[in-house]
C-alpha cells in the first residue's frame, strides 16, 4: 500500500520537533515512512487523501497490558492487588482457557486497542500452567490478524505463590495450602521453551516480536532471573517485569532479602538497559538512582495504579532520575479499558498534588513523549515506531481537528492530552497498512468477532464465577497478610492523603 497524505498537521515527536507541529505531506510506501515535507510527488498507484485540517501523529504505544484479563473488564473493584488477583488469577484453576477463546481474547484486545489509536502493544501473556508454544502462537495470529504491533510474553514465575508474599506461609490453614500447587518449570525448561518461540515467531510479519518477562522478583528464583536477563541481553530484547507496584512488596523485599527488590536485583546484576519495570510506585530515592544509573525503564500503569490502590508513582523523581517512563493500561480488569488517551490525562493530572513545585509537574509534553518514543523505548522499539520520521515503520494516527476537542484550537499538545479521548481519530495506520478509517476495523470484521463472542462467553464467565468463589476461601488470610504489611513504615508513602492507615490505628501515612 503507498499513501500519500497531503497538507496535514505532523506532530513528529522526532527530536527536532518534539511536540511542536508542522505542516506538510507525507509518503507511506513498503510499510515506511518514506518522504515527510511539502509538496511531494504522487507516485503511481499511491492513494492520495487530503490531510487539511487534520493531524498525523505517531501511534500510541500501550507498555503494559495482559491480554488474559481482557473478558475481566467492568468485574471488580474495591480489592487491592493481592486480593484481587485471587479472582482475577485464581490460584485454584480448572484448566486453561479454550483455544478458541485464548484466541478471541488476545483479537479482541488488539481490536479495541487500534480503534483507540494503539499501534503497539505490549502483551505480558500469562497461560498457567504450562507452556505451550500452540497456545502461544494463537496469541501472536490474533495480533497478526487484527494488524498490530506487539512485544509478547510468555510470562513466568517458578516460586509457589505462597512463598511470594510475607506470613501467608504462617496464616493459611495447612489443608488449603496443598491444595495449591506450585510451579514446576525450570530455568532450563524455560529457556528451551523461548528458543523455540525465538525461533518460530519472533519478528513474525515485521511487528510481531517476542520478549523474556520474569513476573516479579519475588516470584521468581535468582537462577530463573539470571538467565532469563543473559537472553533478552543476547536477543536484544526487554526484560519485562514487575517491581513495587504495592505496599506489600515493599514490606516484601525487607521480609524477605533484608532490601528493597530494587536493590536486590541491582545486586544480582538483574538492572539493566533492557529492564522494563511496570509500576515502580514504592521505589525509594536510592532505588530510583539505582534505576537511572542501569538505564532502566518503566511502564506507568496511571489509572490500574489507582484502580487496585496501589499509589502513586513518583515519576516526575524517576524521569529526573534518568529512567525511561511509558504508559500502560494494564490488563483491562484493573484499568478496564486499552485506551491509553484516558492514561495519558490521568498521568498528566495526577502528578501535579505530588508538590507545589509547578515547574516539576509532569506536562502534557512529557505526557505524549511517554505515549509515543519514550514508550517504544521501553519495548525496545524506538528505531522502529514511537515517532514519525523518514525511514521509521510507518504507524501513524490521524486525528479531526475539526471536532469540539480543537474549537477553539489553543496549544495543540493539551489538547491531546487534556481533550482528546480517542473519538477524533479518523484513521489508523500500523506497518503502512490502514487498519482503522472512520471509524471501522478494516482488518477483522467487527461484528462476526462480538457475535461469537456473545455465543461463547457466558459458559465461560459462569465457570468463571465458580472459580471465584473457590478462591474467595482464600480471601481472609490475604486480607490478614495485606493488612499486616500495609500497617508497616517502610519509610516512604505512595499513598494519596493523610488518612489513618487503620481504624484504629493512630499511624498516619502522610509523611
Ligand atoms: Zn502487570
Amino acid at each position: 500500500m503507498t499513501l500519500l497524505i497531503r497538507n496535514a498537521s505532523i506532530l513528529a515527536m522526532d527530536k527536532r520537533n518534539g511536540t511542536t507541529p508542522f505542516s506538510g505531506d507525507m509518503l507511506i510506501a513498503n510499510g515506511t515512512i518514506a518522504a515527510i515535507g511539502p509538496e511531494l510527488a504522487l507516485p503511481a498507484n499511491a492513494r492520495e487523501i487530503d490531510g487539511r485540517g487534520k493531524l498525523l501523529m505517531p501511534g500510541l504505544i500501550n507498555a503494559h497490558l495482559h491480554s488474559s484479563e481482557t473478558f475481566f473488564k467492568g468485574r471488580y473493584q474495591h480489592m487491592p492487588l493481592e486480593i484481587w488477583m485471587l479472582y482475577a488469577y485464581p490460584l485454584l484453576m480448572k484448566g486453561p482457557i479454550s483455544s478458541r477463546l485464548l484466541y478471541l481474547r488476545s483479537l479482541l484486545v488488539a481490536m479495541e486497542s487500534l480503534k483507540a489509536g494503539v499501534t503497539t502493544i505490549v502483551d505480558d501473556f500469562f497461560d498457567p500452567p504450562g507452556f505451550d508454544l500452540d497456545r502461544l502462537r494463537l496469541v501472536f495470529d490474533a495480533y497478526d490478524d487484527a494488524g498490530i504491533r506487539a512485544n509478547i510474553s510468555h510470562c513466568v514465575i517458578d516460586k509457589h505463590v505462597f512463598d511470594t508474599m510475607p506470613y501467608l506461609r504462617d496464616t493459611i490453614p495447612a489443608a488449603l495450602q496443598a491444595e495449591v500447587q506450585g510451579p514446576s518449570i525450570t530455568p532450563d525448561a524455560y529457556m528451551d521453551y523461548c528458543a523455540d518461540v525465538f525461533a518460530s515467531q519472533h519478528g513474525r510479519s515485521d511487528r510481531l516480536g517476542f520478549m523474556i518477562s520474569a513476573s516479579a522478583p519475588q516470584r521468581c528464583s535468582i537462577e530463573m532471573m539470571q538467565a532469563c536477563t543473559e537472553l533478552a541481553i543476547e536477543k536484544s530484547v526487554p526484560y519485562h517485569t514487575h517491581i513495587l507496584e504495592t505496599k506489600t512488596q515493599a514490606v516484601t523485599g525487607t521480609e524477605f532479602y533484608g532490601k528493597s527488590l530494587i536493590r536486590y536485583m541491582h545486586d544480582l546484576g538483574l538492572l539493566s538497559a533492557n529492564t522494563t519495570i511496570a509500576h515502580s510506585i514504592w521505589v525509594s530515592n536510592e532505588d530510583m538512582e539505582l534505576m537511572g544509573a542501569a538505564d532502566c525503564s518503566i511502564a506507568h500503569n496511571a489509572i490500574s495504579n489507582l484502580k487496585l490502590g496501589s499509589g502513586i508513582a513518583p515519576i516526575r523523581r524517576l524521569l529526573d532520575a534518568g529512567v525511561n517512563v511509558g504508559l500502560g493500561t494494564d490488563g483491562l480488569c484493573s484499568n478496564d479499558t486499552a485506551r491509553i488517551f484516558d492514561v495519558m490525562r490521568f498521568a498528566a493530572l495526577l502528578h501535579g498534588v505530588a508538590t507545589p513545585e509547578t515547574d516539576r509537574w509532569v506536562s502534557a509534553s512529557d505526557v505524549l513523549r511517554s505515549a509515543t518514543i519514550a514508550g517504544a523505548r521501553t519495548a525496545m522499539l524506538d528505531k522502529v515506531t514511537g515517532s514519525l520520521e523518514v525511514g521509521k515503520r510507518a504507524d501513524v494516527v490521524m486525528i479531526d481537528l475539526g471536532g469540539y476537542d480543537y474549537m477553539p484550537m489553543n496549544e495543540l499538545d493539551h489538547h491531546l492530552v487534556y481533550c482528546e479521548n480517542g473519538s477524533g481519530i479518523r484513521m489508523v495506520i500500523v506497518n503502512g497498512e490502514i487498519t482503522v478509517e472512520d471509524g471501522k476495523l478494516l482488518t477483522i470484521n467487527e461484528e462476526d468477532i462480538f457475535a461469537e463472542l456473545r455465543e461463547l462467553l457466558p459458559a465461560y464467565m459462569k465457570d468463571h464465577a465458580e472459580l471465584e468463589r473457590l478462591n474467595a476461601r482464600f480471601e481472609p488470610y490475604m486480607r490478614e497478610m495485606y493488612r499486616r504489611a500495609t500497617l508497616q513504615d517502610v519509610g516512604m508513602n505512595r499513598y494519596q492523603g493523610d488518612l489513618p492507615l487503620w481504624p484504629g490505628q493512630n499511624s498516619v501515612v502522610g509523611r
